[in-house]
């Protein structure tokens, strides 16, 4: 069989010209242009070309549409696709790059295949374990893909714009109950009702398995001319997943984590989580429910995060814009801090793989803290030295009493990076605490040992009863994400 009898062929079967090529079997760019491709090969170059197109001259032939691909590779359906996608609002995403996604139905397998056994019966040496031809999901890549990203002036990218296309065809039903009464007659004991799915028919049908002359008897071989071209049944435009790092500084004793509720009323009006959302996301999607906010850990209401802040990160799907100039940066941080409760800095986008950084390693990584603690009597020289501990030491802490309604009881062992007393110089029966410990740390339990439940705690150690006044968090052990200073702008 030479290319040009398996073109001839193909051509009197109702072979597209794309598909032609997909069944010799070629690769990359050859789909750009048809007749180039037919020239390198030593192929005539027919001028019937797939499906309608008036902007030919009337005497070249007007073909049917594609036994194989049923139109998918016409020039007529990648024009209503693409004005479908228009139509879906694509426009208003500011982003560079999109990712196709078509689901095609399970006709166009039926007809690979259909048009396998024609080819077998045709041509002696076609192979009967695998398919002769360019599988349609690499073909819609090499064909389709390119075509969308041209006239939608997009990059292809897996992070960009996500376009799902659902295609359908009119004798789908048709074809797929000549499949399954096959199928019945083949594996009747066992697989009887067997859903005609993608894989299964992969596996059970091919020319090697299943007899020519049987597959003909419930099947037309090679496919006939369609009626129609696949119809489009939904489509969707999803703007890419963006990632905002930053650090926050929590200024506030009476601000909640993440909203407060208590027998679903609020307790506090504000949280630094809602803060940051409202300050933030409107800048890249409308939808504020579906955005999730995750930092390197979080404080207690009345605990204060100081220093550099709090790393953390929010996940908005389905944004509108994917970049965060220093400019609009500045301004988020600036529109934060009037709220007086928090601060936050070093705004940027980040790359999702990225964000593991908050989320693993947490029991890694180390806690800075300063608590102000007050004894019933001043503090001696004594006390100060148990408390001097360069080195740290290992507890073992129970989860506090506090917490128990919402955490399971368990005994965690941390450690104590290491701990440094001094007094107040206003008040003598007050010490300052400053506290390294491992994240996960119940710090306000360290000092007075939740009844014995944090053992040993500051009380054990200096034998006298000891109490936290107010915590701050100095600093959190996480050199991410990187520094930047948005008030420096310059684009
Ligand atoms: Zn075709």
């Amino acid at each position: 069989m030479s290319n040009q009898d398996l073109v001839n062929y193909l051509t009197e079967c109702g072979v597209c010209q794309m598909c032609q090529l997909r069944y010799l079997k070629s690769r990359g760019n050859e789909y750009q242009d048809i007749k180039q491709s037919f020239k390198n090969l030593d192929l005539k170059y027919s001028d019937i070309i797939c499906n309608n197109d008036d902007e030919l001259p009337k005497k070249k032939q007007r073909s049917n549409v594609c036994t194989t691909c049923l139109g998918l590779f016409s020039k007529e359906f990648q024009e209503k696709l693409i004005a479908a996608i228009l139509k879906q609002g694509l426009e208003e995403h500011e982003c560079s790059s999109i990712v196709v996604a078509i689901s095609t139905p399970i006709i166009l397998q039926v007809r690979q295949l259909s048009m396998w056994f024609a080819l077998r019966q045709k041509f002696e040496h076609i192979n009967t374990e695998r398919p002769p031809d360019v599988p349609l999901k690499e073909a819609i890549k090499l064909i389709i893909n390119p075509i969308l990203c041209e006239k939608l002036h997009k990059n292809y990218d897996v992070n960009g714009i996500m376009i799902s296309v659902t295609l359908m065809h009119n004798q789908n039903s048709e074809e797929i109950s000549n499949l399954e009464k096959l199928n019945k007659h083949l594996y009747r004991e066992k697989h009887e009702n067997q859903q005609m799915s993608r894989v299964w028919i992969e596996k059970h049908y091919t020319p090697g398995i299943v007899d020519v002359d049987l597959y003909k008897k419930f099947i037309t071989v090679p496919p006939p001319i369609p009626n129609d071209s696949l119809y489009i049944t939904s489509i969707s435009v999803t703007g890419p997943t963006v990632y905002i790092a930053g650090r926050y500084r929590k200024l506030s004793r009476k601000l909640s984590h993440t909203p407060w509720l208590l027998n679903g009323i609020r307790v506090m009006e504000d949280s630094v989580e809602e803060i940051i959302i409202r300050s933030i996301v409107p800048h890249f999607c409308a939808e504020q429910s579906k955005i999730i906010f995750m930092s390197s850990g979080r404080e207690d209401v009345d605990v204060r995060c100081l220093g550099k802040g709090r790393p953390f990160v929010l996940e908005i799907p389905n944004a509108h814009r994917t970049k965060l100039i220093k400019k609009d940066a500045f301004m988020m941080e600036s529109n934060i801090e009037k709220s007086l409760q928090i601060s936050v800095r070093d705004l940027q986008t980040a790359m999702r793989e990225e964000t593991v950084h908050i989320k693993t390693g947490e029991e890694k990584k180390h806690k800075f803290y300063r608590a102000l603690c007050k004894l019933e009597e001043p503090v001696t020289i004594d006390v100060l030295e148990k408390l001097n501990l360069p080195e740290g030491f290992l507890i073992d802490q129970k989860t506090p009493l506090r917490v128990l309604h919402r955490r399971p009881l368990l005994t965690r062992p941390r450690r104590i990076h290491s701990l440094r007393a001094r007094v107040c110089q206003n008040n003598l029966k007050a010490v300052i605490l400053d506290v390294v410990t491992q994240a996960g740390t119940y710090v306000k339990e360290l000092v007075h040992g939740d009844f014995g439940r944090t053992s040993p705690s500051i009380t054990s150690i200096i034998g006298k009863p000891i109490d936290i006044i107010s915590l701050d968090v100095i600093a959190v052990g996480l050199e991410w994400p990187a520094e930047v200073d948005n008030s420096l702008i310059n684009d």
